[in-house]
């Protein structure tokens, strides 16, 4: 086995624990996603964030993460 596919080998498995995280924090979503203080929004300034992390088509695609923040309602998302 080469050293790339071994890399590669690497990367899917820890791509698949990052899915799996991603489906459990999609689960939680449900309830209304994950708090943080970590992410500002862009309109009031202010870190009362609520996020979800979304697997949009596959799982080889990269994930979006909406956010809402609870102070303005404001709504945005990023990859
Ligand atoms: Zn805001």
């Amino acid at each position: 086995m080469s050293a790339e596919e071994m890399a590669s080998d690497e990367l899917k498995q820890l791509r698949n624990v990052l899915t799996q995280e991603a489906i459990r924090e999609h689960q939680m979503a449900k309830t209304g996603g994950t708090t943080t203080d970590l992410l500002q929004c862009g309109k009031c300034k202010k870190k009362n964030c609520t996020y979800n992390q979304v697997q949009t088509r596959s799982a080889d695609e990269p994930m979006t993460t909406f956010v809402l923040c609870n102070e303005c309602g404001n709504r945005w998302k990023f990859c």
